[in-house]
């Protein structure tokens, strides 16, 4: 019989990262710039705005829910107010630690309501160069709100210079049991919502001649296939693809389109469904390649690099960061577990 592998001190995975506050890029690369991250009030959404926003950026976050949004205000806000002093960019407007971050953000109504007021990007006001952080609600799924998002960008800080689409729905259901509706409610926000977000974007920079970058965060199951996800994975297989198709007919317009993909980044917002199912499919670290799972600022780094100065050149490309888990493959299969078991669910009874 095999000795059990001894993972505390045979194998060393791959090294932990930096911790969340460190910046992969130069102090201040996006400043001035603006960037409109889809359902940025959480997870993973809200890390790679937080990134943005370390490095300078005044950032636009739409998604459908009042605390999501308020969240996105809060925590962002309070990053973008240490921001400013840390770059030493600010004169009196946000220095000492009690004051209120440069926020601002639309109610229910679409009003514009504020914190401390910042102006809009590239006319701020001499002293008051702090990023600013504007929560919107929207629900990409309808063009005229997702319209209503950039105009209200636009009228707060200018032209949106880089979209982030990150909004998607899900939850573990085997196909059999995967009602129409579900199925269309997931592709509708995950896949169409990203195009409207990013045929917006394009029809504005393409009017403007100004160039532009746009993220979509995808999947690995694109390429494998997600037994238990069907809907997520054909609409991000969908998003691939389209990827891949923008980048070439916005490139002559200056456009940059790329693709993200997370691997297993644990956080605090995932639905109970995901958490749970995680819980018994998943002993997290061992069964990852690189022997831990990943940091949610992983992939804020990621994505601040795509949308930089220093990606230029890189144009739709999809770019994992998952420790290779998804290329993970084994000599000899282990047996075939349905998703009806692995979800611990009885026989199906149509
Ligand atoms: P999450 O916490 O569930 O966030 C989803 C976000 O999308 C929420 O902020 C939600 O905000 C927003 N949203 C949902 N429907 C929307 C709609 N119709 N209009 C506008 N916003 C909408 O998800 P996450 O785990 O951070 O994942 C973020 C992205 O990474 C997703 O694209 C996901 O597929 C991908 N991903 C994640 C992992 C992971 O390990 N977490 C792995 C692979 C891929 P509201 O509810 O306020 O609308």
């Amino acid at each position: 019989m095999s000795e059990p592998v001894d993972f505390e001190t045979r194998l060393i995975g791959l090294p932990a990262p930096p911790p969340v506050g460190r910046s992969a890029l130069p102090v201040g690369t996006f400043m001035g710039a603006t960037v409109l991250v889809t359902g940025g009030g959480t997870g993973l959404g809200k890390a790679i705005a937080a990134e943005f926003t370390r490095l300078g950026a005044n950032i636009v976050v739409a998604s459908r829910k009042r605390e999501h949004l308020d969240a996105a205000v809060a925590d962002l806000g309070s990053i973008a107010a240490q921001v400013s002093v840390a770059n030493g960019v600010v004169g009196e407007a946000v220095a000492g630690p009690a004051r209120t971050p440069p926020i601002a953000r639309l109610s229910d109504r679409g009003e514009v309501g504020s914190g401390t007021p910042t102006g809009p990007a590239g006319n701020q006001s001499p002293g008051n160069r702090s990023p600013g952080v504007l929560a919107v609600e929207c629900d990409i799924r309808d063009s005229d709100q997702v319209a209503t998002v950039f105009d209200a960008a636009e009228q707060r800080f200018g032209t949106v210079d880089v979209l982030v689409n990150n909004a998607a729905a899900n939850f573990p259901v085997p196909a059999e049991e995967m009602s129409p509706n579900a199925w269309r409610t997931v592709v509708d926000i995950t896949l169409n919502g990203t195009f409207l977000m990013s045929r917006e974007f394009a029809r504005r920079h393409i009017a403007a001649r100004v160039p532009g970058s746009i993220i979509n965060v995808g999947a690995s199951y694109a390429w494998t296939g997600g037994p238990g996800f069907a809907h997520s994975a054909a609409a991000k297989a969908g998003i691939k693809n389209m990827t891949e198709t923008l980048a070439v007919e916005w490139g002559p317009y200056g456009i940059q389109v790329n693709g993200l993909v997370p691997g297993l980044m644990p956080h605090e917002d995932m639905t109970s469904d995901i958490q749970t199912n995680l819980q018994r499919t998943h002993d997290k670290d061992i069964c990852q390649p690189a022997l831990r799972v990943g940091q949610r600022q992983e992939l804020g780094w990621a994505a601040t690099f795509l949308a930089s100065p220093y990606a230029r050149f890189i144009s739709g490309h999809t770019l994992v960061v998952d420790g290779a888990n998804w290329q993970r493959r084994t000599l000899t299969n282990p047996p075939v577990v349905t998703v009806r078991e692995q979800m611990n669910l009885g026989p199906f009874a149509p």
